[in-house]
């Protein structure tokens, strides 16, 4: 087990966001959060890659505790990549010094290497001609694969995905998605919210949907999206394709 989420508790103040929430990720999987808006798919990924604290409960990375206290935050994130809805590139920046930026601070490897392995994966996903353009020439779907470039160059060991196509023109999803579904050819872990069903249907190899903060019902994509067993799941589903 690569990840391992248990009795996770999260709140804000008052507000309950994760509820005794547990979830187990291998090696190898992509797990698919789904959940109506403030059911808490972005706070767990964010308690996953330790930008905010939890209130109870354990996080593991391969069997590490990394919820606690004494736990080098920096040096778990080297370890996971996270991608957001917005693509937060720097926009006076090239596209090749937006993926290498990062990876020369914090891992201090040699600056060639990152650039090669930045050029490679630049190649990969067809972008090889971008590494010296500005983000604002590039279009939303562009930008969203050299965002997940970025997370990507570190050789992380778990990717989370945060509606990484939410903010996208419904003509550019299909490239960011062709690109995850490469990823999990390749046997990347994933954990990520979306709200396309389709994909989550094709790529996942888990569905969990999460309703306030619980996770209410999980199991194979058929299962949880084509004969949920919880009514408010199929409420869900009902409202959202
Ligand atoms: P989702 O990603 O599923 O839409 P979120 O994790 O963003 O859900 O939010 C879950 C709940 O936590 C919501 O009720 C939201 O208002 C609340 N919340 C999220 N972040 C904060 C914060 N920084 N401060 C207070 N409340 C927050
Ligand atoms: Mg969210």
């Amino acid at each position: 087990m690569l990840l391992s989420c248990e009795n996770v508790r999260k709140t804000f103040g008052a507000t309950v966001v994760l509820d005794d929430l547990s979830l187990a990720v291998d090696e190898h999987q992509v797990v698919a959060l789904i959940g109506a808006s403030g059911s808490g798919k972005s706070t767990l990924l964010r308690c996953v890659n330790l930008l905010t604290g939890i209130d109870d409960g354990t996080i593991r990375l391969d069997g590490e505790d990394i919820t606690d206290p004494r736990v080098d935050p920096d040096r778990v994130r080297q370890r996971i990549g996270m991608v957001f809805q917005s693509y937060n590139l720097f926009p006076h920046m090239t596209v090749l010094r937006n993926i290498t930026l990062a990876p020369e601070r914090v891992h201090k490897r040699a600056a060639a290497e990152i650039r090669a392995q930045a050029l490679e994966w630049l190649g990969r996903v067809g972008l090889a001609d971008k590494a010296d353009s500005y983000p604002d020439r590039l279009s939303g779907g562009q930008q969203q694969r050299v965002a997940i470039v970025r997370a990507l160059v570190n050789s992380p060991r778990l990717l989370l995905l945060d509606e990484v196509t939410s903010a996208l023109d419904p003509e550019l999803v299909g490239e960011v998605l062709t690109m995850i579904r490469g990823l999990k050819d390749e046997g990347m872990t994933m954990v990520l919210a979306t709200h396309e069903m389709g994909f989550a249907r094709q790529v996942a190899d888990r569905v969990v949907f999460l309703d306030g903060g619980r996770v209410l019902e999980e199991g194979p994509p058929e299962q949880v999206l084509g004969d949920p067993t919880q009514a408010r799941t199929r409420q869900f589903l009902a409202r959202i394709i």
